[in-house]
């Protein structure tokens, strides 16, 4: 075993201890293969990896800030540009937005951020101070730690899309109002519709209640497959609440293993 197996091996270990795993099991023989460190099946991981070598090739945000590189002349990058330059074209639209009160308070506008053809969409319910201060969703400490819970479902942030129901910050980070989502939400069901997502990852309760329509608890929104205007959706902890409770990450790991199935039919 040589260093770069030991730091995998110590990498894997960390991701699943940091998710609430206490036992785990693998193949001592995969230790010594490149599946290790890509845990999947050779055709999943070929067709993601070669979804991950398009975004490198162009640029993996759909955020105009993001200097846009040239794309080969295929099928797939010509999608991948096309619902890029949808998104760009939607965030002219709507970055100066004041059609609700946030709008003058915001720092900055938070549109989202990631793979403009992503499979997998996180929404949270709102931007937090960092997200405010910087113009990106999920930047803080809890950005980092759905960084982690990313990572431990074998992908990486850049795969994803990340975004938000609202796109301005609520002063004091209060929940949402009914008039503020009403306002808000049809940016992001543009996001969605231009993403088209295989399934969406609603952080949190407010954002499962919101996006639902319902007063369902978390409890009760967890562990199934619901629909989103014609998406696969499921509900899952807000990163924040798991720093607050970090007893709650095991459960949490148990909604990221049933999202990555979702995703792809793989176990892990
Ligand atoms: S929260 Fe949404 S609707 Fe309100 S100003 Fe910001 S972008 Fe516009």
């Amino acid at each position: 075993m040589n260093s770069k197996d030991i730091k995998l091996i110590a990498d894997f270990v960390a991701q699943r201890l940091e998710m609430g795993e206490t036992e785990w099991f693998f193949k001592p023989e995969s230790l010594f293969t490149n599946e290790f460190n890509s845990i999947g099946s050779p055709s999943h991981m070929s067709e993601r990896k070669s979804k991950q070598k398009v975004a490198e090739n162009a640029v993996l945000r759909g955020h105009p800030a993001i200097e846009k590189e040239s794309c080969t002349n295929n099928d797939s990058n010509d999608s991948f540009s096309a619902a890029q330059k949808s998104l760009q074209e939607l965030y002219s639209t709507v970055c100066g937005c004041m059609r609700c009160p946030l709008g003058q308070s915001r720092t900055k506008f938070v549109f989202g951020d990631g793979n403009p053809q992503a499979d997998i969409m996180f929404i949270g319910e709102a931007p937090g101070a960092d997200e405010d201060r910087q113009g990106l969703p999920f930047v803080g400490r809890a950005g980092q730690l759905l960084t982690k819970m990313i990572k431990a479902i074998e992908l990486h942030r850049e795969d994803v899309y990340i975004g938000n129901i609202l796109k301005c910050r609520p002063p004091g980070n209060r929940d949402p109002k009914q008039e503020e989502i009403e306002k808000c939400e049809p940016i992001l069901i543009r996001q969605i519709e231009i993403i088209k997502p295989k399934i969406i990852c609603a952080l949190g309760r407010i954002s499962g209640q919101t996006l639902l329509r319902t007063k369902s608890s978390l409890t009760a929104l967890r562990g199934k497959v619901h629909d989103y205007r014609g998406f696969k959706l499921m509900v899952t902890y807000h990163p924040a609440a798991l720093l607050r409770n970090p007893k709650w990450k095991s459960a949490a790991w148990e909604d990221l293993k049933f999202l990555r199935r979702e995703y792809d039919g793989m176990e892990l």
